[in-house]
């Protein structure tokens, strides 16, 4: 246990580069964390120049700070998170923080002190507290060895204009800008691995994201929902995720696989989800549909087909995942923690009434004139009337007054 107040400094460098701005995404990043950190013995958290520093209560242990930090880096907006103490302003208080700090620091060979005072009213420039934090430190660790290239770890001391912040444990956040920054989106959300993904991509540009899921029901089970919805809770913990409809969509697969020929089934169901969702993201205030669609990847992500399912919106599509292979989305999807609930095997309205040999360079001429079969003036409002709502913690959502 220590004698100081632990501290996470969070860091940001895109934010810093907002000019005006600056002080709107500051504080949303800062009502983002508040929320999200709900749960952590937090006193308060602030804005100390060209950071935001969060001051855990007295008594809190290494693990939970250290847990606290780890929720941190993956909230959008934030660039790096240190975790270490505050202190008094004066080098030999200062000295005793850093030798805490690097106590803590697991095994290590190697250590450089950096130094930066915010401010010139401290009378030692950063030089200076370099060499004798790091005197004191080499006392402390005689066996250890001071390297300016490549340390090991590397004590953080920063001078502020009341008091002083050291550290010795620094993690890279996953940067962007926080969410509630960018507008709102809506993502069409499947229980596969893309999507998930592409909302985390977005919601990283800072965008609240709302989901819509097409399930099959009542023509399949609503194990698809389910996963959607753990999908929702691991992507609510960095408040990405506001809000999912789940459409029953089943029985109208069935019709359209009754009314229109097979190998368009496909490219008529997604016209139809599209649809359908561009009608609850204008309701809820969205500027955007969102896919999880990489080029070539399926039958239906050819360029006609793509151009055919846009081309039944006028909403534009955002598809962060267009230029990106399934290894670097696995690999996305299993760092964002998604990916073993999205491997579950679920059927949902792609499975269900699949044709043998699906279009794969759609004519848009005809996909309308097999869609002009369908009853869509009575089916769209339907849908949308028969979405079900599920609420998740996102402390940037403003529900639309309706
Ligand atoms: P995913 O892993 O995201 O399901 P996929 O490789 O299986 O993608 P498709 O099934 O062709 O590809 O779906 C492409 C995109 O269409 C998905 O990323 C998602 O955005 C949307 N989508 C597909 N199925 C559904 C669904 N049942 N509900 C909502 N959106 C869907
Ligand atoms: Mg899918």
């Amino acid at each position: 246990m220590s004698d100081f107040q632990r501290i996470c400094l969070v860091h940001y460098h895109e934010i810093g580069l907002k000019g005006h701005n600056r002080a709107v995404f500051e504080m949303r990043l800062l009502k983002n964390l508040e929320a999200i950190l709900a749960d952590f013995p937090l006193v308060t958290i602030h804005r100390i120049s060209g950071r935001l520093c969060v001051f855990m209560k007295e008594g809190t242990s290494y693990e939970v700070a250290n847990a606290c930090a780890d929720a941190i880096v993956n909230v959008p907006g934030v660039a790096r998170v240190s975790c270490g103490f505050k202190c008094e302003r004066d080098m030999d208080v200062m000295g005793k923080a850093a030798v805490g700090a690097l106590s803590e620091a697991g095994l290590f060979e190697s250590f450089k002190v950096s130094a930066r005072r915010n401010h010139t009213d401290f009378p030692i420039d950063s030089m200076q507290m370099n060499r004798d934090i790091g005197a004191v430190l080499c006392d402390a660790f005689p066996e250890k060895k001071v390297r300016m290239k490549d340390p090991d770890v590397t004590v953080g001391v920063e001078v502020v204009q009341n008091a002083s912040y050291v550290y010795a444990r620094s993690i890279r956040g996953i940067g962007g800008l926080p969410v509630g920054s960018s507008g709102k989106v809506m993502c069409l959300m499947s229980s596969g691995i893309d999507s998930p993904v592409a909302l985390w991509r977005i919601a990283r540009r800072g965008a609240v994201c709302l989901g819509v899921h097409f399930s099959g029901r009542p023509q399949t089970a609503d194990t698809s929902e389910y996963l959607v919805d753990d999908i929702a809770h691991v992507l609510e913990k960095t408040g990405c995720v506001a809000r999912v409809y789940v459409v029953p969509f089943g029985d109208y697969q069935r019709e359209i696989s009754v009314l229109c020929p097979p190998s368009l089934r496909i490219i008529l169901y997604r016209r139809l989800m599209f649809k359908i969702a561009e009608q609850i993201a204008l309701r809820e205030g969205c500027g955007a549909l969102v896919t999880g669609e990489s080029l070539g990847q399926v039958a239906s992500q050819t360029l006609e087909n793509i151009r055919a399912t846009d081309a039944a919106v006028t909403m534009p599509v955002f598809r962060p995942l267009i230029g990106t292979d399934k290894i670097e989305i696995i690999d996305m999807a299993q760092k964002l923690g998604t990916f073993d609930i999205s491997s579950i095997e679920a059927p949902d309205c792609c499975t269900l009434f699949m044709p043998r040999s699906p279009e794969t360079h759609a004519n848009l001429e005809e996909v309308e004139a097999a869609e002009a079969l369908l009853p869509l003036d009575k089916w769209i409002p339907e849908l949308v009337e028969a979405a079900e709502v599920h609420d998740y913690a996102c402390p940037a959502f403003k529900p639309k007054r309706r």
